[in-house]
């Protein structure tokens, strides 16, 4: 069969075209395959880049000022660590702190601080009423499994090229003061990577909300660039000040994708009101992180052109694998006019959109010839893609040969299942 777009066809042709793709999908099956693109984690070759923290620190325990890192102490976080990543994320060394292993943990127990005590600038805890917050989608399933666990609706906002959609937002907090947060990923967003705009940073900074409104400023992927044109880092504490919300910005991050995911080091900043509200929750939490953990890093990484060099080490391993997704797709897909995904600049993630109403079929055609998929629907708040259209490309943990053989089966399964889907519709 000729190649055109699938919906073009005419009945007979698709016919044709299904069959063909049901072959090939039952020669799929027979090559017995067991392949993963689900999550987004890094390789063992990227892990490898950072092994020297296995030695590292070589019997040292103090920092610059000659604090015993072994001891209790140093809630905020070793100096030197918190400089290496001011400037990427944007945030002041003073009201920047440098703790535990992962930023979802900060997000969540944030969170749950703020429902059981509120937060600086609210006259309420969050839990004294029914709350909601916003989702860009497709987004981070993550993200809306904290908000689903405490009982906090998720209201969807589409997504655009530059950020979230800036008119859905305004219509919605100026409608709706039970919105109490919104989730953002500023950089390469997961999945789409999308940057947000210095415009659409300014609006969401300014936008009028309720005062204990707040932004969940997640820059997992501020320094994980794909490209030579990368993202510059957005003053958003300063823009929110400067509109006269300073309190608005929760900003967080880690060296999960920088480092290792399993012992890395997470951050928070934001303004000193939120700080100071931050290390109080955190006095009865903690007498201090793994600071011998932090000087580990900052022996590894030295300062932050020493983390932009490590971080090219990682572009040089990532760039081919996001190259693939993209000639796979162009190859099988195109032809068809089977599906539209984005090109990256940076981040972990490809999304991408094929024929509506034929995403979960996809995905368990993909995972019946062996080939895992983050299940269709997972970037929407409660699992549910109301156009069932959306998959999330995780290509970053198998090797070139394997994510090749994967993406090439997952064309496959896109293929027989949107002709399926197709003729359903006409029948
Ligand atoms: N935020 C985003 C947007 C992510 O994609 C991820 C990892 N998949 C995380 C947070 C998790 O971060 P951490 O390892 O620091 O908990």
């Amino acid at each position: 069969t000729a190649a055109s777009p699938l919906a073009d066809l005419d009945t007979p042709a698709l016919l044709a075209a299904r069959d063909a793709f049901s072959a090939a999908y039952d020669e799929l099956k027979e090559a017995r395959l067991t392949l993963d693109l689900t999550r987004g984690k890094p390789s063992a070759e990227q892990l490898d880049l950072s092994n020297d923290l296995l030695h590292l620190p070589d019997g040292e325990h103090r920092d610059a000022s000659g604090l015993d890192l072994r001891n209790y102490g140093g809630a905020e976080g070793l100096p030197e660590l918190r400089e290496m990543f001011s400037d990427a994320l944007r945030v002041p060394v003073s009201r920047l702190l440098a703790l535990g292993n992962s930023s979802l943990t900060l997000m969540h127990d944030t969170i749950v601080q703020a429902l059981l005590h509120g937060v600086p600038g609210g006259d309420a805890p969050w839990s004294s009423r029914p709350i909601s917050f916003l989702a860009p989608v497709p987004g981070y399933d993550r993200h809306f499994t904290i908000c689903e666990r405490y009982g906090i609706r998720l209201i969807p906002v589409p997504t655009n090229d530059d950020g979230p959609d800036v008119e859905a937002v305004a219509s919605l907090l100026a409608a709706d003061d039970s919105i109490k947060g919104m989730w953002c990923v500023p950089v390469y967003s997961n999945p789409t990577g999308a940057v947000y705009s210095e415009e659409v940073v300014r609006a969401l900074v300014s936008l009028p909300a309720a005062p204990d409104f707040r932004l969940f400023w997640d820059n997992a992927y501020a320094v994980h660039h794909l490209t030579d044109e990368r993202a510059e880092p957005i003053d958003v504490l300063a823009l929110a000040a400067e509109a006269g919300n300073p309190d608005r910005p929760l900003i967080f991050a880690s060296t999960s994708k920088v480092t290792y995911p399993g012992a890395g080091v997470a951050f928070v900043g934001a303004s000193e009101a939120n700080i100071g509200w931050y290390k109080h929750n955190l006095s009865a939490q903690s007498i201090g992180p793994d600071k011998i953990n932090q000087l580990r890093h900052v022996r590894l990484l030295e300062d932050a052109s020493g983390l932009a060099e490590h971080m090219e080490k990682h572009r040089a391993i990532l760039a081919p694998k996001f190259d693939a997704v993209d000639r796979v797709f162009r190859e099988r897909l195109t032809p068809w006019g089977a599906g539209a995904w984005t090109a990256p600049k940076g981040g972990y993630f490809v999304s991408l959109d094929v024929l509506e109403g034929a995403a979960a079929r996809a995905v368990q055609l993909a995972k019946e010839a062996g080939i895992a998929v983050t299940p269709a629907g997972a970037t929407f708040p409660y699992g549910d893609d109301p156009r069932d259209a959306n998959i999330r490309i995780a290509p970053t943990f198998p090797p070139l040969g394997e994510l090749t053989t994967a993406l090439e089966g997952l064309c496959t399964a896109i293929l027989l299942a949107e002709a399926e889907t197709l003729l359903a519709a006409r029948s």
